[in-house]
């Protein structure tokens, strides 16, 4: 029998190979996460020591998620939930339910919650869930079957102070309420603080539901005070018309500035005059797609990326702008309200072109931030109003990019790479100050 290698000094020193399964996908959202932590490797100084940790999740789990169908089969779904770093607090982050969800996605999801709590410095580490399935195609008896399977599935490590989901993409209120109510029955009380984005009945926050996209316009007003871009006459494209999108759609529009472009899963609009955004929204939550909108131009989805704007929003999935269409871009702003959504390739391009991107670890950080405010008021069970919660969301956003501006002016680089740096040694001083264990 062959014995086991003898470790090298290599491996004592933390620069062995990634486990395979971190290696499995070195494209895709989780190599794009690898690639933008060597970025900021060099400017980590001695906490440079401990950066292996960030590219290593703490925990993944993979579940099987079984349910009775309404035609009387069974059918099986596939669950994820990763714990990336819980060195700063407990994990956080949201639970998508999408067709094409994959765990190296989640992995790379959970990522980006580490460093965007930090970013902002909210007492939390990074964790996300996803579950494998198309809502669309189930019914809503069979969703909150799936939902609350999935929860007791992944109960055995998310709780009130060890990772509290959220939602993301397909995800709203009610299955919040279902993913609080099964943690609930199963741990023999009522836990309001597991979850947050709860309705406000029960324990949600006012505000949380805008939060995101409040977010995402306020770091677009800063941003645009340090490049002269006069945000009321500006033209605005978005993609993803959803929380996110819809939201910060909103918030422009009632700015002055004209939201010339949109483009959902249903298909692209254009209007150069300035779409009608309320009647939109309306006509979003009736039809559930922007397609079919009167009083707008349809055209090809590859033509959203050339329209003819200032700022560009995208708030749908990953990976959107990459090398094929960062050249064509026009906009001269682009503020992330989607979890990584430009390729690192695409990010080099946009630097030379000199397009500012406001990246998704800032940008869409308002709504973990009123997030925590939940999580906070649930534990004290007294609520604030919304005035209060928008003013703490909006200081706590300034305060954060305007930070993140100064590193990126102190260390001559991306916006990107400046919140990695700004999050990144945060999140490794407190490894450092913990040790290890044992
Ligand atoms: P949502 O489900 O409310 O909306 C998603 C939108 O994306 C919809 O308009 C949908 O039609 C569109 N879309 C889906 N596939 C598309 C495609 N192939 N092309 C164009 N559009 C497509 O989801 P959301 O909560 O608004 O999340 C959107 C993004 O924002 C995600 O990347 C999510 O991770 C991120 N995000 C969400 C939150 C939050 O609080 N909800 C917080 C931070 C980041």
């Amino acid at each position: 029998m062959s014995q086991a290698p003898i470790p090298s000094a290599s491996a004592a020193a933390g620069t062995h190979p990634l486990p395979s399964y971190l290696q499995a996908d070195k494209l895709g959202p989780w190599g794009n996460y690898l690639q933008q932590v060597d970025r900021v490797i060099p400017h980590l100084g001695s906490l440079g020591r401990w950066a292996e940790t960030l590219k290593r999740p703490k925990r993944i789990l993979v579940v099987d998620v079984p349910i009775n169908m309404d035609d009387g089969t069974i059918a099986h779904f596939e669950g994820y939930r990763v714990q990336h770093n819980v060195s700063r607090g407990p994990g956080k982050g949201g639970v998508r339910f999408h067709q094409d969800v994959t765990l190296s996605e989640v992995m790379a999801l959970s990522a980006w919650m580490s460093i965007k709590n930090a970013a902002v410095n909210v007492p939390f580490g990074g964790a996300k869930g996803g579950i494998r399935v198309d809502p669309k195609t189930v019914s809503q008896g069979e969703l909150e079957r799936i939902t609350r399977r999935y929860t007791s599935e992944i109960g055995i490590i998310i709780g009130p102070t060890k990772d509290i989901p959220a939602p993301d993409v397909n995800t709203n209120e009610q299955v919040m309420a279902w993913m609080m109510d099964t943690y609930s029955m199963n741990t023999g009380s009522t836990s309001t603080g597991v979850v947050t984005g709860k309705p406000v009945d029960l324990g949600g926050s006012l505000g949380r539901r805008d939060a995101t996209g409040r977010g995402v316009f306020t770091v677009g007003v800063e941003a645009a005070r340090h490049i002269d871009l006069d945000i009321s006459t500006s033209r605005v494209a978005v993609q993803g018309f959803g929380n996110v999108g819809g939201v910060a759609g909103r918030l422009f529009h009632e700015t002055g500035a004209r939201i010339v472009a949109v483009q959902d899963h249903g298909g692209t609009i254009y209007r150069e005059a300035g779409l009608d955004v309320p009647a939109l929204i309306r006509h979003v939550a009736e039809t559930g797609s922007v397609g079919g909108f009167p009083n707008a131009e349809v055209i090809a989805n590859e033509l959203f990326w050339e329209v003819d704007c200032d700022i560009m929003i995208p708030a749908a999935l990953e990976e959107q702008i990459n090398a094929a269409n960062a050249g064509r871009i026009k906009a001269r702003m682009i503020i992330e309200g989607a979890n990584g959504p430009t390729t690192p390739e695409a990010d080099d391009i946009l630097q030379e072109r000199n397009v500012l991107v406001l990246p998704d670890v800032i940008a869409n950080a308002g709504g973990v931030t009123v997030s925590y405010f939940e999580w906070v008021q649930d534990f004290s069970s007294f609520f604030w109003d919304e005035a209060e919660i928008n003013a703490r969301l909006v200081r706590i956003m300034k305060e954060a990019f305007a930070g993140v501006w100064q590193v990126a002016q102190d260390h001559k680089v991306t916006l990107r790479t400046a919140t990695f740096i700004v999050a990144c040694k945060r999140i490794l001083h407190t490894r450092q100050l913990r040790g290890l264990y044992p």
